[in-house]
């Protein structure tokens, strides 16, 4: 299951890679795809905008594709759907009472299994056409890592039986709620991780990330953030995983110094932040990266390679 949905950073194993998130098509308009070293995080939830679409195979592989054409070779991360929390599709998940602690991201995908499905077979097909790595969001225990995995082993066999062209994604986990982050030794069947900094600390500090009344706790939850990140990074180099971090913390340039010191793999963020962060890490251009290798981030490649 070892799979690295990167290649190595051209300046280096200390440097990270520079990734791009992005929440909608429109997104696209504002990234150079020269510029970065791929697409560390597709928040698929915003960029599907309805229940209709959610539900629609063809639609997620219309916009999968789109994207990997838009960033030409260059590995791209899809995150499958995290709703639930503060987000919804009308029609498919409001109203939990239980809000940021209830039936969100992967929980909501196994309760509704069908959902996933649809979605787990448009990333096999999309697989097909480029490097795509597939993010899991709110993965609290091996077991729900486990249970998708066999669903896409499942929904790739079902596709090759019916003749549909497909590749099995290697998947890996958002690392955002403290339990899985503290325990990232029982995830050997991850490819990789990308922690999830936004929920991380507001689940650490208990601390809604929306709520202006606790953001002083909030920003206060960064030291026990730090020393999380560095178990983290400890935990997943001894696994022989790549680590990166999706979340607004990664595009803090005061942070830069310290989060390259952890030894992470990549850094993604928001396409206008792109230029501050590659200034605070003094760092190269994506474009001088040689392009993927073919295959790059099959389930079947070894960590750490392309
Ligand atoms: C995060 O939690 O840091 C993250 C990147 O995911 P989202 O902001 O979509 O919850
Ligand atoms: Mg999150």
């Amino acid at each position: 299951p070892g799979a690295a949905p990167f290649p190595a950073a051209a300046g280096g194993s200390e440097t990270p890679l520079l990734l791009a998130n992005l929440d909608t098509l429109a997104d696209l308009d504002t990234l150079d795809p020269a510029e970065v070293d791929g697409v560390g995080l597709v928040r698929t939830e915003f960029v599907l905008t309805s229940a209709a679409e959610a539900l629609s195979e063809e639609r997620h592989l219309t916009v999968y594709r789109r994207l990997l054409d838009a960033l030409a070779g260059k590995p791209v991360t899809l995150r499958m759907l995290d709703l639930g929390g503060d987000k919804a599709l009308a029609g498919l998940n409001e109203g939990d009472p239980a809000g940021m602690l209830g039936l969100r991201g992967v929980r909501f995908l196994l309760a509704h299994p069908d959902l996933a499905r649809i979605q787990a077979r448009a990333l096999i097909r999309a697989a097909a056409h480029g490097p795509v790595s597939v993010l899991l969001p709110m993965v609290t225990l091996p077991a729900e890592l486990a249970a998708m995995a066999a669903l896409f082993d499942e929904e790739t066999a079902r596709l090759a039986r019916q003749g549909i062209e497909g590749r099995r994604p290697p998947l890996g986990i958002m690392v955002e709620v403290p339990a899985a982050a503290l325990t990232l030794d029982l995830f050997g069947q991850a490819a990789f991780f990308s922690v999830g900094s936004n929920d991380l600390m507001q689940y650490l500090a208990a601390a809604a990330r929306d709520n202006p009344a606790v953001a002083p706790l909030y920003a206060g939850a960064e030291t026990a953030m730090f020393r999380l990140l560095d178990q983290i990074c400890t935990a997943a180099r001894v696994l022989g995983r790549p680590v990166s971090l999706c979340g607004d913390l990664a595009a803090e340039p005061a942070a830069a110094g310290r989060l390259r010191a952890l030894g992470l793999h990549g850094l993604s963020v928001a396409p206008r932040r792109l230029p501050a962060l590659r200034a605070a890490l003094g760092t190269r251009l994506g474009a001088t990266l040689p392009p993927a290798a073919p295959g790059a981030g099959s389930p079947d490649s070894a960590p750490g390679q392309a």
